[in-house]
């Protein structure tokens, strides 16, 4: 066995029964789409730290991107729905999920959180096509767990703002059509879209990660950047930030899951096939014992993303639970990650087998939308009613 592909789907409480067919169907165009277009294009990207852009015409023909957005083109998904589609991106490429869930995910929730109409109808359309890119600029080299108190300064000049100040770690700033790059305003904290190539306004790469190297993250220096005044959001202030993130937190979760399940599937084909003392793997104890342990924890990551999805569509989901499903999730992906890769032996740290690519990229999804630390101290403050990090 030289090349683990596994596509068995892993549905041990038989969870499928809880989505509706549209779900299920978008799940399976993405699985389609993930196994024939982007696995063949996964490693080379991850190798070479090189975006694939050569597939965004068959990623704009799902009809995913810009998930729960309804109107301007965007297709409208249930929660639910747009969680499977990251699932199945995930299970099989980390990096080009991340650069998805910022694009088609992030941005156009933002847009049509806080966005004008007039904001909306210029991009929702082009996202949702796939032909234009989009960059979400929160986090700064000195503010990251603690992006509340960002630096980067919008000063309003007659009819345009001036943006000073730097970002970092911001996806798809390289490549991006328009970047919402948040700022700090007279009131408070405000969202601008800022089209590049602008004057002002440079990306560079960050190269040498050992996480999602196929996904392309920048640190931006923003230098007397003018934008006109009608590209600030109209809807600003740190609550509005946290809202969409807390989007984005579930998606993270289903990331996660997806990536927990490659992990898993991989583990077990593995098992049943590579021999060792005159018996497979699987035939071993122990070995039972982590395979069970790691069905186990994905099973109840399954139950709890479907559930928050249902709860979310019905508009009942609080901060504290995208928090906990985002901290629980990725840290289970993580653990069963490196499980897998323990069952693999050494053949487990080759890129042919895939579990090292996940071990190394969940380590983005464990620390980007709030790392552990951040989610577990919003559940904190939502259970206790005392805010420990303010
Ligand atoms: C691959 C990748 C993609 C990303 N994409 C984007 C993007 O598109 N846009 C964007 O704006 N940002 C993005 N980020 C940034 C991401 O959101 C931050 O990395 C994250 O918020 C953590 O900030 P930091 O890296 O500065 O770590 P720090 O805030 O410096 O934290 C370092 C450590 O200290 C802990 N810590 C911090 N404060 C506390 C506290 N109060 N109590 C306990 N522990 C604490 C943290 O949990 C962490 O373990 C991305 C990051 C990565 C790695």
């Amino acid at each position: 066995m030289t090349r683990s592909e596994s596509t068995t789907p892993v549905d041990f409480y038989l969870a499928d029964g809880l989505l509706t067919a549209d779900e299920r169907a978008v799940r399976g165009r993405v699985r389609t789409f993930a196994e024939e277009h982007l696995r063949p294009a996964a490693r080379e990207a991850w190798e070479r730290e090189a975006f694939p852009r050569h597939l965004l015409p068959e990623l704009a023909k799902l009809g995913i991107a810009g998930g729960a957005v309804r109107g301007h083109g965007c297709p409208g998904l249930s929660p639910m729905a747009a969680g499977l589609a990251m699932q199945e991106l995930a299970r099989v490429d980390s990096s080009f999920a991340t650069f998805f869930a910022v694009s088609g995910g992030l941005v156009p929730v933002t847009l049509a959180s806080c966005g004008s109409e007039e904001q909306q109808a210029r991009w929702l359309p082009r996202l949702a096509a796939v032909e234009a890119i989009g960059a979400f600029a929160l986090t700064e080299p000195e503010h990251g767990s603690d992006a509340s108190h960002l630096a980067t300064r919008a000063t309003r000049d007659g009819d345009e703002y001036v943006l000073d100040g730097s970002k970092r770690w911001i996806g798809n700033a390289t490549v991006c059509d328009v970047a919402i790059v948040w700022a700090r305003v007279e009131d408070g904290v405000g969202g601008f879209l800022v089209e590049p190539p602008a004057a002002g306004f440079i990306a560079t790469a960050i190269e040498g990660k050992m996480a999602q190297r196929g996904a392309p993250q920048a640190e931006i220096r923003l230098e007397g950047s003018r934008v006109p005044a009608a590209n600030r959001l109209p809807r600003g202030g740190f609550g509005a930030v946290a809202e969409v993130l807390g989007v984005a937190r579930h998606s993270a979760a289903w990331h996660a899951l997806g990536e927990a399940i490659a992990c898993y599937a991989i583990s077990r084909d593995y098992a049943l096939c590579r021999e060792q003392f005159g018996k497979p793997l699987a035939a071993f104890q122990l070995v039972q014992a982590k395979l069970v342990r790691m069905l186990g924890e994905i099973t109840k990551s399954q139950l709890l993303t479907i559930q928050l999805g249902r709860l979310l569509e019905r508009g009942e989901a609080t901060p504290g639970m995208t928090a906990l499903a985002k901290l629980s999730t990725t840290a289970m992906a993580r653990e069963v990650a490196a499980t897998a890769r323990e069952i693999l032996g050494g053949n487990g740290i080759l890129q042919d087998h895939e579990v090292m690519r996940h071990l190394c990229d969940l380590e983005a999804v464990y620390t980007y939308e709030g790392t552990f630390d951040i989610n577990t101290l919003i559940v904190g403050r939502e259970i206790t009613g005392i805010g420990a990090f303010a």
